[in-house]
Parts: structure tokens; sequence; C-alpha cells
């Protein structure tokens, strides 16, 4: 056996933290990490919309905490973070809307937005969409990556769960560049194992805990499709064979019909071959019985989604920073954050931003003092120019 997975059914609400933490127990002899020597551990939700339906549930960081605590991890090592990447709302107000921030205060572990720190410059080696890559810094800095994703459909990529929450590690509105790679759902897959391939070979110590409590199906995933319940949760190191699983209990053949997941099999960036795969807990028979059946959309309907992502979505949605002249003190501080020196400041001046450069990424806004910079979508003109 390769590598180990446990499989955990809930009673009720009140016992997700209890049935996390022995989730977690049924396999902590097999992690290659000592928990207790990483300093900086971050743990990555999926915080997509501010609608709980489409979050990784508090309760469930909850019990991640719980667990972390219990084996004597102290809080100020912790800390929790996403990129949601829009305008109207940030990952701390996200996280306030659905009540995480009230778990993580109660805990004393710290809230980041990735969108708030210059993102890192990586070369992917043999990439085949995002040789040229930005993360998030909190992702590039810490030393244990705790993914708590959530199984969705996802009109796209066909599902989100363990290695399609890590898209989320690429900073603020270029994930929506990112997209325009994939030219189809079968090229965006390659990005998506492309940004999964970085995590492979620069997080080596991850944990994954998944929320199959209550799954999300149909054409309206990842942000509001059916909701089924499911009462489950596994818990593993090793992505791929938690995406594998996961669907396997809802009935589905994951590398047979998810681009990304196929992607990342034929890449040995995981194990996908159910032989090789130990399951703890709950047999995949048992959580067969307990799970409905998985309906995804349908291929038709992920390469007309994947065309009006590339042709249409992207352009229009682009993020275009814009100066508020009249409250800028001209201090220049969103010219040293922008990764990718997209903009032109000289001393005294106001600072100009170069938009064919652009990536998106918002930290400008983000960091600027007074809250000079507003960011806009470029709107349907986006379609008749080049920036
Ligand atoms: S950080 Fe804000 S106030 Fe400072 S130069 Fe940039 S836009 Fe102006
Ligand atoms: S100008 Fe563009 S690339 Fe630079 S920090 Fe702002 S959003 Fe990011």
């Amino acid at each position: 056996m390769s590598t180990k997975i446990s499989i955990v059914n809930i009673n009720d609400y009140e016992s997700i933290p209890d049935a996390i933490v022995a989730a977690i127990r049924m396999i902590e002899e097999d992690f290659h990490f000592d928990i207790l020597n990483c300093k900086n551990i971050l743990l990555k939700p999926n915080l997509l919309r501010a609608t709980k339906d489409a979050c990784t549930q508090p309760i469930f960081v909850e019990g991640v905490i719980k667990y972390l605590k219990e084996i004597g991890v102290a809080m100020e090592n912790v800390s929790i973070g996403d990129s949601p990447g829009q305008i109207k709302i940030s990952a701390e107000q996200i996280a306030k809307k659905i009540s995480l921030l009230e778990v993580c205060e109660k805990a004393s572990i710290k809230f980041i937005n990735f969108e708030r720190d210059t993102p890192v410059h990586h070369v992917i080696e043999g990439a085949l969409r995002l040789k040229d890559y930005y993360v998030s810094n909190p992702v590039n800095e810490c030393d244990l990556l705790i993914n708590l994703p959530k199984l969705k459909t996802h009109g796209e990529a066909t599902i989100t769960g363990a290695i399609k929450n890590y898209w989320g590690i690429i900073p603020g509105g270029l994930k929506a560049k990112y997209h325009l790679l994939g030219r189809n759902p079968e090229q965006f897959g390659e990005a998506l194992a492309d940004n999964f391939s970085w995590v492979v070979k620069n997080k080596p110590n991850r944990l994954i805990v998944y929320d199959l409590i209550r799954v999300m199906q149909g054409t309206m995933g990842p942000v509001s499709g059916t909701m089924k319940k499911w009462d489950l949760i596994l818990v593993g190191t090793d992505e791929l064979a938690l995406d594998v699983i996961a669907l396997e209990i809802g009935k589905f053949k994951g590398l047979k019909h998810v681009p990304h997941l196929k992607n990342t099999f034929e890449r040995r960036l995981g194990e996908g071959d159910l032989d090789k795969i130990e399951i703890v807990g709950l047999s995949l028979e048992e959580a067969r019985i307990l799970a409905l059946k998985f309906k995804v959309p349908g291929r038709t309907m992920t390469r007309f989604a994947s065309f009006i992502t590339r042709s249409i979505v992207y352009k229009v949605t682009k993020k275009i920073p814009i100066l508020k002249k009249e409250i800028c003190v001209k201090c220049g501080q969103c010219f040293e954050v922008c990764p990718i020196n997209a903009i032109d400041f000289k001393i005294g001046e106001y600072p100009k931003y170069l938009r064919k450069v652009c990536i998106s990424c918002l930290c400008c806004m983000e960091m600027c003092p007074q809250q000079a910079i507003e960011i806009k979508l470029r709107g349907f003109g986006g379609l008749f120019h080049s920036y």
C-alpha cells in the first residue's frame, strides 16, 4: 500500500470536530513529517463566496484546530487564509459572513488575506500551461499546508476537491487570467495539474481534511448547486487518492472523466490506483451506501463553460486598478508591492498603471494605505482591447 486514507461518518452536526480528530488520528502514524516541528502551519479552506454552501464549513476548521491543540501545537504557529480574487468582497469579509472569523478569534489563530502580500514568482519546470507562475507568499512560506477542500461540481473543471482547492493559492484576479491558458477542459486540467505540481514539489508537508458532509452537485456548482448530505469526512496526505476515493464514494470514475485528475495521474503526482490506496475507518463499500450518486455537469456543459470563460468571461471580468487621484498621497507603496513592475512611479508624481503588464493580483489595492486604488472589471470594452 502506498497511501492511507481514513473515512469517518458523522452522527450529528455537533460531533463534526470529534469526528475530524478521530479521522486524523487514524492516519497520523503514517505522517512523514512531525507537526510539532512545524512553525508555520497554514490552513487553506475553500472560501469561494459568502455563502456557507460554497465554502468549507467553520465547524470543519474547528475540528482541525481541536486536533492541533490536542497534540500540543502552539496556536501562534497556525494561520488560515485564502484568495477568492473578488472585487467587492475580501477573504476576511467572506470569513466573517460565514462565521469563520469567530472560530479563528476564539482559537487565537491569524486570518490571512493572500492578496495582502506580494506574490512570489516561480518557474515550474515541465509545466504544460503555467511555466511562468506566481504563488501567494503565505503559501510559499508555510512549512505545513493543511488543505480543507469541499467536494463540489465545477462548470469548467468538472469537480473541485482536493487538487482544485489549490487554485486559490494563485493570487487575486490572476486566477482568471490563468483560466485563459486552458482553451478547453483538457487544457484547463493541464493548468490545474501544473499548479498542483508546484505544490507537490515545494510543499512536501501536507495534510488534507476533506469535507464531504454536504456535497454540491449539478450544473450550478461550485457556487450554488444542489446540496446532498453524505455525512462523511476523509483524511489523507495524497490529494489525488482523496479525490479519486471521494468520487468513488459517489459512484463516479474520476480518472476517466475529470481532466485534471487524469493529468495528475499520468504525471505521477499522486496515487490513483485503487489497489494502492489503503482505507481505514469505514470501508469504501460502507461509505458508498451512505452517499447518493454524485451528478456532474456533462461534457458538453464543461466544454461550453470553458468556451464562455476563455472567450468572454475573462476578457470582460479582468480586474483593472484605477487610481483615485483625489486621495492618493504619492507614497509609492503600490509601486513597491507590485510583483511584476506594472506600476510606473516617480517621486512626487502619481503612479501610472500599465494595463498590458498587470496580472490583476490585487495587491496594490490591498496594500494602499489611503484606499486610493479601486479595482474595476474591464467590462464589455475588454472584448476589443488587448490589455
Ligand atoms: S499606495 Fe496608494 S496612496 Fe500610495 S502612491 Fe499608490 S495609490 Fe497613491
Ligand atoms: S498593478 Fe496589477 S500586477 Fe501590480 S500590484 Fe496592482 S493588480 Fe497586481
